[in-house]
């Protein structure tokens, strides 16, 4: 938990979001500016300010939000077409909340594959 964290304080239920699903180690709820038609954070409710900041402790979190993601991505029924997970780190990567999560994104054909350095 850390004082000035949105995110904390979203777990903590003192700020509101739209929460899809809620579970001892992590939360999902949708991108208060989404830029698909399904965009979903999913965070570990432990607060990890980057990925960079994960401890070899905290390598079983980060596969339970996998796991998350998977189950949130058939509840919205992207599991068939697919769709894009995207973490965020650091200043360079235009993270801005800076408590670990995945994005996942779908609902439509995400075109830039920034994998291959098309959208950067
Ligand atoms: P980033 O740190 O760049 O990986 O992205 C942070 C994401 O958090 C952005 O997509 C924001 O739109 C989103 N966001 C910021 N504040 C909130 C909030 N209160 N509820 C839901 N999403 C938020
Ligand atoms: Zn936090």
């Amino acid at each position: 938990m850390s004082d000035d964290c949105i995110f904390c304080k979203i777990i903590n239920r003192e700020l509101d979001a739209d929460i899809v699903y809620e579970d001892e180690h992590s939360i999902a709820f949708k991108d208060i500016n989404p830029v698909a038609p399904v965009h979903i954070l999913v965070a570990p409710k432990k607060h990890i300010p980057t990925l960079q900041d994960m401890d070899k402790e905290d390598e079983p979190l980060i596969g339970h939000l996998h796991g998350v993601i998977n189950e949130v991505a058939r509840a919205f029924k992207l599991d068939t077409k697919g769709y894009r997970v995207v973490i965020n780190c650091g200043s360079d990567a235009g993270q801005i909340v800076f408590h670990l999560h995945l994005h996942l994104l779908g609902g439509r054909p995400l075109l830039q594959n920034l994998a291959q350095g098309r959208g950067a």
